[in-house]
């Protein structure tokens, strides 16, 4: 129960600080694209500098990236200004299947299993499709590449925690690499990450947790190393109206 304590407590600690200097970071990257879009048009009318432009570009990149992490940090910290709406979300995962198979590559195979007699939700879609997303890249790279990802919704049913009629589950299962007890109690902090340096940024299981707790809903993990990993994320199906 310390433990827990201690961890909600950093997770609060970091969250109160992300929230303070995302907010700064983005403003200044939005100076630095436009600066470096400005600088774009004029340089275009000078066509002896495609170095330069290729420059730019890469610049533009980064700082797309850098607008990229301070999101999700905002999300984890859940501080972000939610827009829930009503969302069919067998239809929303339908959509975001075509455009998963085009990420994830040729070696994973996406099945979708959606209950027809689903419930509609109230969510924000947009961070709803960011966060599968990262849980589906999490699941490709558990896999190296190759394996089975499968989407599935259901009416949520028994759970000792919750009020489980107020919920519709989806579980996002993969064929990897499964997860350690160790990592498993770590998975959702902030910058926690197993994969190299330039790799993993340990932030995409905290921006999951994070809008799934501030839309009102929860997240839960069943992992077996060498079997594969299952998140599941019971939404809700009312929107919660305070934060
Ligand atoms: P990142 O993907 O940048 O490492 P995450 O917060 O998304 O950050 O994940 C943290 C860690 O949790 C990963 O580095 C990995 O060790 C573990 N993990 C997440 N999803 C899975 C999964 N589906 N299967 C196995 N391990 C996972």
């Amino acid at each position: 129960e310390d433990e827990r304590l201690r961890q909600s407590q950093k997770m609060e600690a970091v969250g109160r600080l992300a929230a303070g200097i995302v907010h700064d970071i983005n403003n200044l990257l939005a100076v630095v694209t436009s600066g470096l879009r400005l600088l774009e048009k004029e340089i275009d009318r000078d066509p002896a500098s495609p170095k330069i432009n290729q420059l730019i570009e890469g610049m533009l990149e980064r700082a797309q990236n850098g607008g990229a992490l301070t999101q999700q940090l905002l999300a984890f910290s859940r501080r972000q200004p939610l827009s829930p709406e009503a969302v069919d979300l067998n239809q929303r995962i339908s959509a975001l299947t075509q455009m998963l198979e085009r990420t994830l590559g040729r070696g994973v195979e996406t099945r979708c299993v959606l209950d027809p007699a689903l419930s509609p939700i109230h969510i924000d879609a947009n961070q709803l499709d960011v966060a599968i997303l990262n849980l589906a890249v999490n699941a490709r790279d558990a896999m190296a590449g190759k394996g089975t990802l499968i989407i599935e919704t259901s009416n949520a049913t028994e759970d000792a925690e919750t009020d489980s009629g107020s919920f519709v589950r989806v579980s996002i299962r993969d064929t990897g690499c499964g997860m350690s007890e160790d990592v498993l109690a770590q998975v959702f902090e902030p910058f926690f990450t197993t994969k190299g340096e330039n790799e993993g940024t340990g932030l995409g299981l905290s921006q999951v947790y994070g809008f799934i707790s501030q839309s009102g809903g929860h997240v839960r993990i069943d992992s077996a190393v060498g079997e594969g990993t299952a998140v599941h994320l019971l939404l809700p199906k009312k929107a919660k109206t305070e934060i």
